[in-house]
């Protein structure tokens, strides 16, 4: 019944002709209706492993072993380049680091989601831009006024919640969330937090959440994996870990 399914993953890194292993024999389910938080020092792989779930690791990094299945999709570490871009963004929401978001500053806010709704073979443009607007004003933004903005015009922490409707407005069933809210204020933080918890909840998502905030932990995750040194060395309830670390 999990939705997906980490099973033995290892991805490495190759630096002047080294492996360095980032991720190294990972397993891990993420299920129906349950938000798992991945959490772990700097550099214990949390991004990497995420990345992994796109099938999106960046040069010079690659998965060198193990499968990545997901319901309904199969093992994505096996699909091809296309196949993946048509599952990334649809069946699979994700919100990156700020630095790897790659909202195209040439275009509104509003014509970015026209491109992906396009690109994903979406019928009903105006029922999706309407969504777009709806997921925007639950985010607290103003819809109309961030579909019409440039990516220039907008802050940081409007640009992170419009993130998270990009992930959610094509109904993915799988969310992966790295470090979704560090550039929020406390306040919209937590408000944006309650948000992706009901629309998690409405849509019975599979959620992994990337984050270094206990905080974030314990207000929204039902699971918690712990990362060090590439493996994950804890995994349960929050609750069950929080009170006994
Ligand atoms: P975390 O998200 O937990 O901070 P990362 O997944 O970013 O961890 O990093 C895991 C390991 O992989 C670290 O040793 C990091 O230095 C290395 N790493 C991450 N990205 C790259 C990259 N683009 N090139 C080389 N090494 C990388
Ligand atoms: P591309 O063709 O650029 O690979 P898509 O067709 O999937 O991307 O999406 C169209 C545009 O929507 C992207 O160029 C990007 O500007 C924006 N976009 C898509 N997903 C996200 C996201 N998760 N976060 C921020 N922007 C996104």
């Amino acid at each position: 019944e999990a939705e997906v399914r980490v099973r033995d993953l290892r991805v490495h890194y190759r630096i002047n002709g080294t492996e360095y292993p980032a991720v190294a024999n990972a397993s891990l389910d993420l299920r129906r209706g349950e938000i798992t938080g991945l959490v772990g020092e700097s550099g214990s792989g949390k991004s990497t492993l995420a990345l992994s779930l796109m099938n999106a690791v960046p040069e010079p990094g690659r998965i060198a072993d193990g499968a990545i299945h997901v319901d309904g999709i199969g093992d994505v570490t096996t699909l091809s380049a296309k196949a993946m871009r048509e599952v990334r963004g649809s069946a699979l929401g994700y919100v990156f680091q700020a630095s790897q978001n790659s909202m195209n500053p040439l275009k509104t806010i509003g014509k970015q989601i026209l491109d992906l709704g396009r690109s994903h073979g979406v019928k009903d443009l105006p029922a999706l831009l309407s969504r777009a607007k709806q997921l925007a004003e639950r985010m607290g933004l103003d819809g109309n006024r961030v579909l019409d903005s440039y990516q220039h015009e907008l802050s940081g922490g409007m640009r992170q919640r419009l993130g998270i409707v990009f992930a959610l407005v094509l109904n993915a069933k799988v969310l992966i969330l790295d470090e979704p809210t560090t550039a929020l204020d406390v306040l919209s933080q937590s408000a944006v937090l309650k948000i992706i918890r009901q629309v998690h909840d409405e849509n019975n998502l599979s959620t992994l959440i990337v984050t270094h905030d206990m905080g974030v932990v314990s207000e929204l995750a039902d699971n918690l994996a712990v990362m060090y040194g590439g493996r994950i060395v804890e995994h349960g309830p929050t609750l069950d870990l929080l009170r006994n670390p």
